[in-house]
């Protein structure tokens, strides 16, 4: 059977402005939609096809110049007009979906688009990723470069993430016939009510494929291993997490890319250092003897060990503060401090040397202590 003539089919001349094509395709698509021809539902669909076929030719200005000057639009053999078009990256153009919501969000009196979110064929935005990246202190405190494997859904080329062979082997949805609505009639005690719901089949499309891509398997997305190199800046704090935008899976039916978060882990802390923001605390013990007299002690620092000095005099839980031995800020140079608490120790045990020097000195002191035992032990 030969094609109809576009410009017949929506009964403008040849001449048409867009506008007018617009309005006699709206026209057309209110009067001769399936679901209102329940007794010549077959005749309708046919003139929906035809319809929407023309209006897809003649609503794009480069297709209706094709179509002028050659009288067809993609392949001469003929079929479906629609089903050979363009490069696959959207093979509807996707406006004539967006012109049917219109028309019956007004026809019906509510809008699909609402519902239309939830539908299986609706373009959904990818997963997020989440992987974990460990750093030693000295790259949490001078910033590194790390390379990150991960394996994440992308978009499949040979389809464009519409998972049809070639991206362009659809057909007209059989359930709604395209209009991605489907209309369901009950009786009711007041009459006949006729409510409309986003078509199941199809989610809203209008279309379904008739040959899977052979690539991905219909799913529009592959599995494919990522090889990133990232700049984790000086100063990240342990368990940080860095956002790389569109890193994560691709999005269903080619929604957006999902993100990837790496989660910074810091490995090599010394047992005993705890950070609040750029400043680290640690403590340290040492003896009486040398908070007295004064000295120096080897405590851990984040680069290693370090010499505290101790001044004589030093008194229990003095905190003394190693100024630029914490950690920058991000984004700047400026170091925090480590600071120390002293924790002063008093001997458990003497021996009896180290016990006559203490009884010497309490002497010194006209400090009355605890009597020598003259006991079991001591003769
Ligand atoms: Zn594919
Ligand atoms: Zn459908």
């Amino acid at each position: 059977m030969a094609k109809k003539d576009y410009y017949e089919v929506l009964g403008v001349p040849r001449n048409a402005s867009s506008e007018e094509i617009k309005k006699a395709y709206k026209e057309l698509v209110k009067k001769w939609h399936p679901d209102l021809h329940k007794e010549d539902k077959e005749e309708a669909e046919e003139k929906f096809k035809e319809i929407r076929e023309a209006y897809e030719v003649l609503s794009d200005p480069q297709k209706r110049a094709q179509y002028d000057k050659f009288g067809y639009v993609g392949h001469p053999e003929g079929g479906n007009t629609y089903q050979s078009w363009g490069t696959g990256e959207n093979p509807f153009g996707g406006s004539i979906f967006d012109d049917l919501e219109d028309i019956f969000g007004t026809f019906f009196g509510q809008s699909p688009r609402g519902s239309r979110r939830s539908g299986k064929n609706k373009a959904a935005r990818g997963d997020d990723i989440y992987t974990t990246v460990w750093i030693d202190i000295k790259e949490a405190l001078y910033g590194t470069e790390k390379e990150i494997e991960y394996t994440r859904y992308e978009t499949c080329s040979a389809c464009h993430g519409t998972g049809a062979k070639n991206g362009t082997a659809f057909k007209t949805c059989p359930k709604c016939h395209g209009t991605g609505v489907i209309t369901i009639q009950q009786r009711t005690l007041f009459g006949v009510m006729t409510t409309q719901s986003t078509c199941d089949m199809c989610g809203g499309t209008g279309r379904i494929i008739s040959e899977k891509c052979p690539v991905c398997g219909g799913r529009g997305k592959v599995t494919k291993k990522k090889k990133i190199k990232v700049k984790i800046p000086a100063g990240v704090e342990d368990g940080g997490r860095m956002r790389v935008a569109n890193g994560g899976h691709a999005g269903d039916n080619n929604g957006p890319y999902g993100d990837l978060f790496i989660i910074i882990r810091i490995k090599g802390m010394p047992s005993g250092l705890k950070r609040e923001g750029t400043n680290v605390y640690s403590e340290v013990d040492i003896s009486c003897v040398k908070a007295a007299l004064g000295g120096t002690v080897e405590i851990d620092g984040l680069e290693g060990k370090e010499l505290l000095e101790i001044p004589a005099g030093t008194q229990p839980g003095t905190v003394f503060r190693l100024k630029g031995k914490g950690f920058p800020a991000v984004n700047s140079r400026k170091r925090g401090d480590h600071m120390v608490k002293v924790n002063i120790v008093i001997p458990r045990s003497l021996t009896s040397e180290q016990e006559e020097l203490l009884r010497k000195y309490a002497d010194t002191m006209n400090e009355e202590v605890k009597k020598k035992k003259k006991g079991f032990f001591h003769i």
